[in-house]
């Protein structure tokens, strides 16, 4: 029998292709590593795997036109670029990459934070900009002694949590899944969403992004939290309701923010957001460090080869469909 064949549409380190190409055969699109939206619709259809990012959208009308494809393996944690019931219903695997980038992300997470309690970006133009012989810089808030709201308490919400231990930070959690033994351990206090909201002096956001979860938080939230307090988004843009975070930002609703991610990527550097001062917007790089890069590409080319072949890989969404592939495939969305 012939080698799966898989679409790599992401960029890849030698050694990871050398393993791609030991396991598979491999297609990638003319010109390129990262197909368009018109090559995937145009590649897809022919191979049974792909390696991908969550930055690029499997529709369901193309994993309709698809009925050799077997798995989606994303290089990334989030998995909203697939419809994850839809695609198990179509005994196709959806992998990710957890885990590995959940020390990144918690560590950006509080750069954030701190950058925003000290004015670190306003300060560093102010260096720059010779300002420093009229004034000293701009000054900020404590943040030992403070209260951090994390709003969802996964994998990177756990994280932040521990780091927020050396910074002596009171930590309230919400999500609907209860963690008592996070609890018991004194990593985190649930509290009610809104009080979450309301007690926070730092406010960060860590679920991921599904048709429960985008826009929720809004005007509503933003009346809940502080003046005084800071919001930070290293989750997903849309969890967001971008429109209402500007305008309680020009209000001076809520003193400030910090955003990795955004309704549209790339930002338009023309819109709201880019012309407040009191946000800092950093390019979507939660996980951009070379060691977590490189964890994240190896696991998710492990999973995807693993799952062309039939084997359980370590970072199924949708374990379901190896599992019990025929319930998977009649499950009813
Ligand atoms: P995870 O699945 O371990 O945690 C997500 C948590 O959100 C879960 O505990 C879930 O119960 C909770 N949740 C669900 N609905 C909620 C709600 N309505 N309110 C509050 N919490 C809710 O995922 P993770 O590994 O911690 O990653 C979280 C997200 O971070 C990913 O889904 C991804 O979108 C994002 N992410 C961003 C970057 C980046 O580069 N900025 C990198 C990695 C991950």
């Amino acid at each position: 029998m012939g080698k799966p064949r898989i679409l790599l549409a992401t960029i890849v380190p030698e050694h990871v292709r050398a393993l791609l190409d030991d396991a598979c055969e491999v297609v990638t699109a003319p010109g390129g590593a990262r197909p368009t939206a018109e090559q995937l619709a145009e590649l897809l259809p022919s191979v049974e795997g792909v390696l991908t990012t969550n930055q690029m959208a499997v529709p369901n009308a193309l994993i309709d036109r698809c009925p050799g494809l077997r798995v989606i393996a994303n290089n990334g944690v989030g998995y909203d670029n697939v419809d994850i019931p839809y695609a198990t219903s179509k005994g196709v695997l959806v992998c990710n990459t957890p885990g590995v980038l959940s020390g990144a992300v918690a560590d950006l997470t509080f750069s954030l934070l701190l950058d925003l309690a000290r004015h670190i970006p306003a300060n560093d133009r102010h260096v720059r900009s010779g300002n420093w012989t009229r004034g000293a810089g701009r000054i900020g808030v404590d943040v030992r002694g403070k209260t951090l709201g994390i709003i969802g308490f996964g994998r990177i919400g756990h994280v932040v949590a521990k780091t927020a231990q050396g910074f002596d930070l009171r930590v309230l959690y919400y999500d609907p899944v209860r963690d008592p033994a996070a609890e018991a351990a004194g990593l985190a206090t649930y509290a009610e969403r809104e009080s979450v909201f309301r007690e926070a002096d730092f406010l960060t956001v860590h679920c991921f992004l599904d048709e429960t979860t985008r826009h929720h938080i809004s005007t509503r939230e933003f009346g809940w939290m502080k003046r005084t307090a800071y919001l930070i988004n290293t989750s997903r843009g849309p969890v967001i309701d971008e429109e209402a975070l500007c305008a309680a930002l020009q209000a001076g609703e809520i003193a400030g923010a910090g955003l990795d991610v955004m309704e549209q990527e790339p930002l338009d550097p023309a819109g709201t957001l880019c012309s407040l001062e009191n946000v800092i917007l950093l390019p979507h790089v939660g996980s951009a460090t070379t060691e977590t890069r490189l964890a994240m590409i190896e696991l998710a080319a492990r999973n995807l080869v693993n799952a062309v072949h039939g084997r359980m890989p370590e970072a199924p969404v949708n374990p379901e469909v190896l599992r019990d592939p025929a319930s998977a495939r009649n499950a009813q969305r």
